[in-house]
């Protein structure tokens, strides 16, 4: 049992807001504080101290691409346009080898920036297969790198331009390897999510959109893409004539179990489409921004009822994984494209917003019930100093903001801003090591 005591503030949901202790037993959280009837998992009471704080559910990262943590600011990527942006990542990825021991130094690497700026869960749009490779060993290597600091892991089969059915096929052992006889996508303890994933139409056939969904209805996965990036645009009326998501209702891609990232420049009546198809998306403005891809609508998707989360999406656009500085930079450039976000509405989009997208509703809220993933933000220093609205505050004052604690499962796996599972010099060295960067 961990009693979290003395919060300025605890943000238990978008609607609601008390003072007071939180107590996380089981890995859940526990309605009305500290069970006094022995129905406690344990008999020992961990107290973290939280005055001067607010507590907040643990961040969900909906969009990423943990691989690009490896290859951020690579020459040549800055300010081109996608067609030089492809192939200058291609090369750098040929270049350092797309294998499971890079792929876990960049997930590891990437995981641990998640939970040191209060990320519980990431989603991992993971889109490099190399064809013939041993493709359960690179999914297997990121889960456990993930695992292994104590962070919840979504991890996406993608598909960029692979051979569809080669792409199917390794989805179906990814899924029998790491969740063998689960249905539902999500393993027991909720530690390791799979799902499934192509790019987008700008790369990726009919056939790998129907193959890769068959496989998410034989396992009950959740399918994610992206869209309406500005090149998806681009190529989708030059290749097909039509737009993004004409392509994507007719490849029976637009449905409430998919989740669409990006959504650039969509027109009023596809936000209508949108709505009525039930899917949910995400708003990743740290990589759409920099890319040239533009502003998704946020305000107009949200007023249509289609529930929005946030990502960082990867080291290639955005370079940082700090979910919550991309709430604020989602707070900051909405009135370019529509009314103003509300902050309290940009960190109910990193949380409960993107947990909806993945089908996950015991997070990114801390109702009863919920997963015990928190973040604990002290914001007693001169930062926060003046500041009249503690939770407002979190987004509006003290950019590049860190939690002081991150818990997932009732587990503290961020003690005083530092990992608890690993160290993160060697994290860092362990990828130098292997790149050079
Ligand atoms: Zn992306």
């Amino acid at each position: 049992m961990l009693t979290i005591t003395g919060a300025t503030r605890i943000v238990i949901d978008e609607n609601t807001e008390r003072v007071g202790d939180l107590v996380l037993d089981g890995g859940v959280v526990v309605a009305g504080g500290i069970p006094n009837d022995g129905s406690a998992s344990s008999s020992i009471n961990e107290i973290l101290d939280a005055s001067g704080c607010v507590v907040t559910p643990g961040l969900v990262n909906a969009h990423h691409h943990l691989f690009q943590s490896a290859f951020r600011t690579m020459p040549g990527t800055r300010g081109v346009p996608m067609a030089q942006w492809l192939p200058t990542m291609a090369a750098a990825y040929a270049d350092a080898g797309i294998t499971p021991e890079v792929a876990a130094a960049a997930a590891l690497v990437g995981t641990a920036e998640g939970l040191l700026s209060g990320v519980t869960t990431v989603a991992d749009h993971h889109l490099a297969w190399p064809s013939g490779s041993d493709t359960v060993a690179i999914a297997r290597a990121v889960t456990d790198a993930a695992r292994s600091l104590g962070g919840r892991l979504v991890f996406v089969r993608g598909s960029a331009r692979d051979d569809p059915q080669e792409a199917a096929a390794s989805a179906e052992a990814i899924v029998s390897a790491l969740l063998p006889g689960i249905h539902g996508g999500i393993s027991a303890d909720g530690m390791l999510q799979l799902a499934v994933g192509p790019a987008g139409v700008h790369s990726d056939s009919r056939e790998t959109f129907e193959l890769l969904g068959e496989v998410a209805a034989r396992h009950g996965l959740r399918r994610r893409t992206q869209a309406n990036e500005q090149v998806d645009v681009v190529i989708a009326l030059e290749r097909y004539g039509r737009r993004p998501l004409d392509l994507l209702e007719d490849w029976g891609w637009l449905a409430p179990d998919v989740t669409i990232a990006h959504l650039c420049a969509v027109t009023d009546d596809e936000i209508v489409r949108l709505a009525a198809s039930g899917i949910s998306a995400t708003h990743a403005p740290g990589c759409d921004l920099p890319m040239g891809w533009g502003i998704a609508p946020v305000m107009a998707l949200r007023a249509a009822d289609i529930a929005v989360g946030l990502g960082t999406s990867g080291g290639g656009s955005n370079d940082a994984g700090h979910l919550l500085a991309d709430a604020r930079l989602a707070m900051q450039v909405a009135p370019l494209v529509g009314p103003p976000l509300d902050a309290r509405d940009a960190i109910a989009m990193a949380t409960a917003g993107s947990a909806a997208g993945l089908g996950r509703p015991e997070l990114g809220h801390l109702r009863a019930g919920a997963a015990a993933d928190v973040c604990i933000w002290d914001v007693s220093g001169v930062a926060d100093a003046g500041v009249a609205d503690p939770v407002a505050g979190l987004l509006w004052a003290s950019p590049g903001r860190r939690p002081r604690h991150v818990i997932v499962a009732g587990r503290v796996v961020v003690r005083d801003y530092q990992l608890v599972d690993a160290d993160e010099a060697d994290i860092t060295a362990h990828l130098h090591a292997l790149v050079g960067r």
